[in-house]
């Protein structure tokens, strides 16, 4: 039988839900139970796929092909697990299944309606994820903030839940508690407000995550107790951190894993969180630091930041880092200004390696393709992901091959297309068929003996993730390894090249796929890895 968790907000965004959802995840799988988890983002998009990653985040990508919230990202990684797209739920999808059946005469006739229907479509979701991952416990994470119109139906699923399964479901909600620079004292009051509009939609919650900047002193937990009916114990401290792996053992401190448990009558199978305490002392404690450069578009952000669209990219460096003792500190790199001003690309230098990351749109384009060069032939350790590969295999095309109008034709209609659209992408886009329909999720890649990449992974058979639309066109496979450009990885049964890397070089290396979403803080990618060690090697031999 499994038990749920239901996970949600209050009193405001942003205070790391995902990664706390992630982090009782980590707790309940060390204490040796199956365990698999849900976002439910509230929004009438059908996948994230169509979403602007200033506004939402990074998008991620599932072995099988879905484009999700990044909060799924944050789960892989903390449970060390792949998820997939029945693990996350959207208001789109809900409603797109709830219609579709109405139309096939699913519901028999019934009048079709908002409740029951809609919350007992996510009810049977999250029913058959738990069913399919035959998990101890599903984790159900609620997007937004309690309070908000967009979340209710959700909310009214989890109540309908505990109505139907009370010794099953469990309840969290993690609240915020501001110290006011003018009072200079933490507040609860926000938190019971939360709580009260928790209580509207019928749910009280049984565990209360109090995050804040300092953990709570004892005066604090006992008038949230009272205000907000909960014993003392249910009320854990969860105090800014400095890395987001350090969150799970902080929550053990307050015995949150076994108070979880304890709710649903059971005990813990073992104890066993010691490789990540391990971790988590590495990276508190680092030997040294490395710098990092990211080359990207600069762009302005909404409610995201940078650094949030590209999440999964930085976790990738950190445990690679950690897997030397080493922190990084990564620096972002405006590709425009390579552009403007061609001198500054010499800052490069000051790195120990150079990252160009995927990207969609024309903007800033040249100066990556600059940056690129640069590393090339100044021998910086580079790593490309997806467009990062593409513009590298356009750059050699341009400056080795000679190929003077070597371009993608995302960016240029009239150019030799070293990279570009196979015939079933043309059709998506002439029908303006755009949701879900990149190359999307794993496929399958065969490693060339001897190479970097090969050197690496040390196998012959890798499966990576994509979220592209654009190839490297085969037509110039030749003239490109003949000037000598190494395809490392081909796809054995499409042929399509997967990556790029050029010897003579202490790292240049360049994927389609997106390697970072495999990237695990217990088991680094071996090509991030294989990067750093030599962007480690390089900053030495500077000093
Ligand atoms: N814009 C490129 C494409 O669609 C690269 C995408 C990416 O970097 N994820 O193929």
């Amino acid at each position: 039988m499994t038990h749920y968790i239901f996970i949600a907000g209050g009193v405001m965004s942003g205070i790391g839900k995902g990664v706390t959802t992630a982090s009782i995840g980590r707790i309940l799988k060390s204490k040796g139970f199956r365990v698999t988890a849900l976002k439910i983002d509230p929004y009438v998009n059908v996948d994230a796929g169509t979403m602007n990653p200033k506004e939402h985040g990074e998008v991620f990508v599932t072995e099988d092909g879905t484009e999700c919230d990044q909060d799924v990202g944050n789960y892989e990684r903390f449970l060390d697990q792949n998820l997939k797209t029945v693990n996350y739920i959207t208001t789109g999808r809900v409603y797109q299944a709830v219609i579709s059946r109405e139309r096939n005469l699913g519901y028999g006739g019934k009048c079709v309606e908002v409740v029951p229907h809609i919350p007992l479509e996510v009810i049977s979701r999250i029913k058959k994820v738990s069913a399919a991952n035959k998990a101890d416990f599903c984790l159900i994470e609620i997007g937004g903030t309690v309070g908000e119109y967009q979340n209710l139906l959700f909310l009214e699923a989890a109540r309908m839940m505990k109505l139907q399964h009370p010794k099953n479901v469990v309840f969290v909600l993690v609240s915020y508690l501001p110290i006011p620079k003018m009072i200079g004292e933490m507040k609860t009051k926000p938190t019971q407000y939360a709580v009260r509009s928790l209580n509207m939609a019928g749910l009280q919650p049984d565990i209360i995550i109090a995050r804040a900047q300092v953990p709570l002193d004892v005066p604090r937990k006992k008038k949230i107790s009272i205000f907000c009916n909960i014993s003392e114990k249910d009320i854990i401290s969860a105090p800014d951190v400095k890395s987001i792996y350090e969150i799970p053992v902080n929550f053990e401190k307050d015995n949150l894993g076994n108070r979880i448990l304890k709710k649903f009558g059971m005990k813990a199978k073992r104890d066993d969180l010691r490789d990540w305490k391990k971790l988590v002392r590495i990276i508190k404690n680092p030997t040294g630091t490395i710098k990092i450069g990211i080359v990207g578009k600069y762009f302005k952000t909404g409610k995201f930041t940078l650094m949030d669209s590209y999440i999964s990219v930085i976790e990738a460096v950190k445990h690679a880092c950690s897997k030397y003792k080493i922190q990084p500190s990564i620096s972002w790199l405006d590709s425009e200004t390579y552009e403007k001003s061609p001198n500054s690309i010499k800052e490069l230098n000051k790195f120990g390696g150079i990252i160009v990351p995927g990207g969609f749109g024309n903007r800033g384009v040249e100066g990556k393709i600059k940056a690129i060069r640069y590393c090339r032939v100044n021998k910086i350790p580079f790593l490309g992901l997806c467009l990062g590969m593409q513009l590298a295999v356009i750059e050699f095309a341009r400056n080795v091959c000679k190929i003077k109008s070597a371009n993608s034709t995302e960016f240029s209609k009239n150019c030799q297309g070293v990279i570009d659209l196979m015939p079933e992408q043309k059709k998506n886009l002439e029908k303006k068929n755009y949701g879900g329909t990149m190359r999307l999720g794993s496929y399958k890649c065969k490693i060339k003996k001897g190479t970097k990449a090969w050197k690496n992974y040390k196998k012959e058979y890798i499966s990576e993730r994509h979220r592209h639309r654009y190839e490297l066109n085969n037509k110039f496979k030749t003239l490109l390894e003949r000037k000598g450009m190494i395809m490392s990885g081909v796809n054995p049964e499409t042929n399509l090249v997967e990556i790029v890397e050029i010897s003579n070089h202490p790292f240049f290396v360049a994927t389609q796929f997106h390697p970072e979403f495999q990237s695990r803080p217990l088991r680094p990618h071996p090509l991030f890895v294989g990067f750093i060690k030599q962007a480690i090697k390089k900053s030495r031999q500077k000093n």
